[in-house]
C-alpha cells in the first residue's frame, strides 16, 4: 500500500488544549466539586457552600471564606498552567497545598461557563470575572472570600456529556466528593444542597464529630480508635469492627497528608491487617490519616493526584499492618477481658 502524505503538524490552540486536558482532570461534575473544594480550602476557608442543581451538569456553584483573588489576578486564575501555589521544582517536592497544578479552572472554563466572584480582605468591593483568562474583570459586590459558578457543564462537547449518567447518579458522586473533603477537615463547615434542597449541613468540630455526622451515630458503637507514630510515621483515625464490614468498599477513607488516596498499597495493608477476622466478601470501613513527611511520598501521579507513590513502600506497609492489627487485637483482648492493659 502507498504511503499516507505527511500531515501538517499544527500548534493546538489554547482552548484546546485545556478541553483535552480537562478530560483527565474533570471527566464528571463531581471532580469540579472536588478541584472548587480543594481551592477553598487551600485558600483558607472555613465555611464552604456547595450548591448543585441537576447533579451538578446544570450548575455548580461553590462559596468559600478564604482570602479571595485579587481583581488583578482574576484572569490569570483562568489561565492554564498558572498557580499561586508552587513555583518552583523544589515546591513540588513538599507541596502543603492540595492544588499546584494550575490547570483545574483553565479546564473547567473550556467546558463550561464559569463565573468567579471574588474579594480579599482589603478590597472595598468583590470582582467578578466570566468565561475564560481573556476575558476582563467587572466591579460586583459580596462578601470577603470567593464563589465560582459553573453552568452547563459540558456544553460545548457533547460527546463528554453523553457519558453522564442520571442526574441522581451524578449527585451522588457530587455528594461522596463533599464527605471525603469534609471528613479530611472537620475543622472547617460544610453545607450541601441539591436543586435548592440542603441536603446536609455540617457544623466545624472535631473528627470525632465529624466521622458521626458523615457515617451516622451508630457508627460510635462499632468504631476503633487508633493512634499509633513511629517517629516518622503517623497513623491515626477509626477502624470499624469486622461485625460492622459492609458488602461493598464504600466506606473506606484513607488520607495521605490530608489528601483522599486510592492506593494499592494502603488498601492491602488494611486488608491484611483484617484477613483474619473478615471475611474476603467483606470490607471493613476505616477513616484513617497517614501524615509522614511530604518528600517521602510523591502526589504528582495523576492530574486528578488520587494516586500517590511512596519512596518506601514496604516500611508503610508494615506500619499500617502492624498499627491496624493492634487496634483490632486490643478488641478482642477487652472483649475476652483475658489481656490486662
Ligand atoms: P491550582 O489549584 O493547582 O493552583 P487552579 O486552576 O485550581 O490551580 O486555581 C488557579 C489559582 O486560582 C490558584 O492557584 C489560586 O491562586 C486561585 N484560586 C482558585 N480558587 C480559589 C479560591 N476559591 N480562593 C482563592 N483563590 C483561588
Ligand atoms: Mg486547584
Amino acid at each position: 500500500a502507498p504511503l499516507p502524505r505527511p500531515r501538517i503538524i499544527k500548534p493546538l490552540s489554547d482552548q484546546l488544549i485545556s478541553q483535552i486536558a480537562a478530560g483527565e482532570v474533570v471527566d464528571r461534575p463531581s471532580a469540579v466539586v472536588k478541584e472548587l473544594l480543594e481551592n477553598a480550602l487551600d485558600a483558607g476557608a472555613t465555611q464552604i457552600t456547595i450548591r448543585l442543581e441537576q447533579g451538578g451538569v446544570k450548575r455548580i456553584a461553590i462559596t468559600d471564606n478564604g482570602c479571595g483573588i485579587p481583581p488583578e489576578q482574576l484572569a490569570l486564575a483562568l489561565a492554564r498552567h498558572a498557580t499561586s501555589k508552587i513555583a518552583s521544582l523544589d515546591d513540588l517536592e513538599n507541596v502543603g497545598t492540595l492544588g499546584f497544578r494550575g490547570e483545574a479552572l483553565a479546564s473547567i472554563a473550556s467546558v463550561a461557563q464559569v463565573t468567579i466572584t471574588s474579594r480579599t480582605a482589603d478590597g472595598e468591593h468583590a470582582w467578578e470575572i466570566s468565561g475564560s483568562h481573556e476575558s476582563q474583570p467587572t466591579p460586583s459586590s459580596g462578601p470577603v472570600g470567593t464563589t465560582i459558578d459553573v453552568r452547563e457543564l459540558y456544553f460545548n462537547t457533547p460527546a463528554r456529556r453523553k457519558f453522564l449518567k442520571s442526574d441522581q447518579t451524578e449527585f451522588g458522586h457530587c455528594s461522596e466528593a463533599v464527605r471525603r473533603i469534609a471528613l479530611s477537615r472537620p475543622d472547617v463547615a460544610f453545607s450541601l444542597s441539591h436543586n435548592g434542597k440542603t441536603v446536609d449541613h455540617w457544623n466545624a468540630g472535631g473528627i470525632d464529630k465529624r466521622s458521626l455526622q458523615i457515617f451516622g451515630d451508630e457508627f460510635a458503637e462499632v468504631r476503633l480508635p487508633l493512634d499509633e507514630d513511629s517517629g516518622e510515621l503517623r497513623l491515626s483515625g477509626f477502624v470499624g469492627l469486622p461485625t460492622a464490614a459492609r458488602n461493598r468498599a464504600d466506606s473506606q477513607y484513607f488520607y495521605v497528608n490530608g489528601r483522599f488516596v486510592r492506593d494499592k498499597l494502603l488498601t492491602h495493608a488494611v486488608r491484611m491487617a483484617y484477613q483474619d477476622v473478615l471475611h474476603g466478601d467483606r470490607f471493613p470501613s476505616y477513616v484513617l490519616w497517614l501524615d509522614l513527611d511530604p518528600a517521602q511520598v510523591d502526589v504528582n501521579v495523576h492530574p486528578s493526584k488520587i494516586e500517590v507513590r511512596f519512596r518506601d513502600g514496604r516500611a508503610i506497609h508494615q506500619f499500617i499492618f502492624h498499627a491496624v492489627s493492634r487496634a483490632l487485637a486490643r478488641t478482642s483482648a477487652t472483649d475476652g477481658g483475658s489481656v490486662p492493659g
